[in-house]
């Protein structure tokens, strides 16, 4: 199944279904699985790699620069600042330390984690110096609801933005009342992270039946309700080679309306504005 794939802002296209590595490098005794699940991922057109300074304060990082060694060119990498480290100085100095563990002298795109206390527009303007000087060639926030959004869009550069990567899946939709239509409206990518809900979806027995009549596995159905929208990414996190395998079959699940409809009935969507949900 070709990749599908998401139109950043640039014009730039992105695989819609990538790798997600929170919590990956850890466990010493996991790491060659871990590295061999992430290439085993490349292999299979999944080339969004995200990870994050704070994943194993650096750990992940670190693995993840391993992983892709040799083959930097094929991947789209995506990092992210803590909060406490996006001041106009710290966001240059914590991007850095990211490209020194990743082991490469560019981010594709990199995040503000979450909002934290230092103002929007002089991360921005951080940003904006890290595009120009080719250390980062987009940048992008995480875990901004609407209101923030618009904060956001509304400082000196502020709507360079490439992509809001926050919490959706099957369990967590209240991103589609307005926050998720705002986004397409404006053509900038949401990145759908705990796609499978940290493997609880997985363990509910509803979808279960639903997933056999449509000859995928729970997480391959979790994960196509989520590709079905316009512009949004999934980087579902799969430690195992198996599992990652697994994630790429979502490709091939046809999303019918009906199918749709189903979906819904389980995990009914949002009947009113709730706040951005956060993991
Ligand atoms: P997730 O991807 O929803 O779930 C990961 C869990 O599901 C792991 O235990 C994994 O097991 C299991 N799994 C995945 N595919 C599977 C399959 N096909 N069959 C069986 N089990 C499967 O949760 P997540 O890690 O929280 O989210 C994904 C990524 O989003 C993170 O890794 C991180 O990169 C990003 N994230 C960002 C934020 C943010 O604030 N921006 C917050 C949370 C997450 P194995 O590892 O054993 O394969």
């Amino acid at each position: 199944m070709p990749m599908k794939t998401v139109r950043l802002p640039s014009g730039e296209t992105v695989p819609a279904l990538g790798l997600g590595t929170w919590m990956m490098g850890d466990d010493q005794s996991r790491r060659a699985e871990e590295i061999a699940a992430l290439r085993r991922g490349l292999d299979l057109g999944m080339t969004l790699i995200d990870t994050a300074e704070m994943y194993g304060e650096g750990a992940s990082e670190r693995l993840v620069g391993e992983a892709i060694a040799g083959r930097r060119d094929d991947v789209f990498l995506v990092s992210k600042v803590y909060p406490h480290n996006a001041s106009k100085a710290g966001t240059v100095a914590a991007c850095e330390r990211s490209l020194k563990r990743l082991g490469t002298d560019r981010l594709d795109l990199y995040l503000l984690h979450w909002r934290g206390k230092y103002p929007l527009a002089e991360t921005v303007e951080a940003f904006e110096g890290l595009k120009a000087a080719g250390k980062i060639r987009h940048w992008g926030v995480s875990n901004l609801d609407s209101d923030d959004m618009d904060e956001l869009l509304a400082v000196p550069g502020g709507e360079a933005v490439a992509a809001n990567q926050v919490l959706y899946n099957l369990s967590r939709r209240g991103i589609e009342w307005d926050l998720l239509p705002s986004l397409q409206r404006r053509g900038i990518p949401v990145m759908a992270y705990s796609p499978v809900e940290q493997a609880k979806l997985l363990r509910e027995r509803r979808l279960a039946a639903l997933a056999a009549d449509h000859g995928a596995s729970i997480a391959q159905l979790a994960l196509a309700f989520v590709l079905d929208r316009d512009g949004v990414i999934a980087i579902p996190k799969a430690g195992r080679a198996a599992h990652v395998e697994d994630n790429a079959g979502s490709l091939d699940v046809v999303v019918t309306d009906e199918l749709r409809a189903s979906l819904d009935a389980l995990f009914p969507p949002p009947r009113r504005a709730t706040p951005l949900e956060m993991i």
